[in-house]
């Protein structure tokens, strides 16, 4: 049977470093912030009716979200605490190369790889130009990473689901309580640096520390609001100057 290689080597071109959010560990979000840049937090909802609670998806995306009460139920929320680097990444020289070369998270030692394992790496998703994918490198074979890079993705997926609660705690903490609904809108905050490194600084591991959280999902489309108002998901008014609601 025939090996399906992909072929990459990066050309330093810094278009991944640019008009993006950058997905961080926790702890890398508290060196962004401690080096004087801001962080995104994105806050996305599912239940079962996303996909079937026995199903490896659900339990893929379980693993990096935390079970709140919402309404008259229980909905998972994931917290993704991105750097931001909208026009560019802060830490990104006139050169195009990184600033923080041995210091640069995880997802940056990543790309273009994926590490969402039900997401396949496809070309045409990626901003790498065509002369990064003539290279004799191999970035993986048959979705399989080289050993190397397959650790960094493994462990990237640990953090993920080891900061999951202080994530959804430290969220709690700050008020930011309004989730999108998973793949079809993203609720977007940017919290205040000094505020949101405090909320790292002092967070509890548990969500019980924050009991008076009140969960919202925010939801525009008509036909998704009935069907989470039918499952007793308490839902948030259409607009809010508290976040950025981005539909999908
Ligand atoms: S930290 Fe470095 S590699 Fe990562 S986005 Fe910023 S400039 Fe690019
Ligand atoms: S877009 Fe691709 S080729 Fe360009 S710097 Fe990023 S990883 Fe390297």
């Amino acid at each position: 049977m025939q090996s399906d290689t992909v072929r990459f080597s990066c050309v330093g071109c810094g278009v991944c470093c640019k008009g993006r959010l950058i997905p961080l560990t926790l702890a890398e979000a508290q060196q962004w912030l401690i080096r004087g840049h801001d962080i995104a937090v994105i806050l996305e909802a599912f239940d079962e009716s996303s996909w079937p609670r026995s199903s490896e998806e659900f339990a893929h995306a379980r693993g990096r979200s935390v079970s709140v009460h919402c309404g008259q139920t229980q909905i998972q929320v994931i917290a993704v605490f991105a750097g931001r680097a909208l026009e560019q990444c802060p830490n990104l020289r006139e050169d195009n190369l990184c600033g923080i070369y041995e210091e640069r998270p995880l997802v940056c030692r990543i790309y273009p790889m994926e590490i969402n394992p039900f997401i396949a790496l496809r070309q045409d998703n990626k901003a790498c130009p065509p002369q990064a994918w003539e290279s004799n490198d191999i970035l993986c074979t048959d979705g399989r990473a080289d050993p190397a890079l397959e650790a960094l993705v493994i462990q990237s997926r640990q953090a993920d689901r080891a900061d999951a609660s202080s994530k959804i705690a430290i969220c709690a903490q700050l008020g930011l309580n309004v989730a999108s609904w998973k793949d079809n809108a993203l609720a977007v905050y940017f919290p205040p640096r000094e505020k949101l490194l405090e909320a790292i600084h002092s967070v509890k591991s548990t969500l019980e520390e924050y009991p008076g959280c009140e969960w919202q999902v925010r939801v525009d489309d008509s036909s998704l609001r009935e069907l989470l108002t039918a499952s007793a998901v308490s839902l948030a008014a259409n607009e809010s100057a508290d976040y950025i609601f981005h539909v999908l």
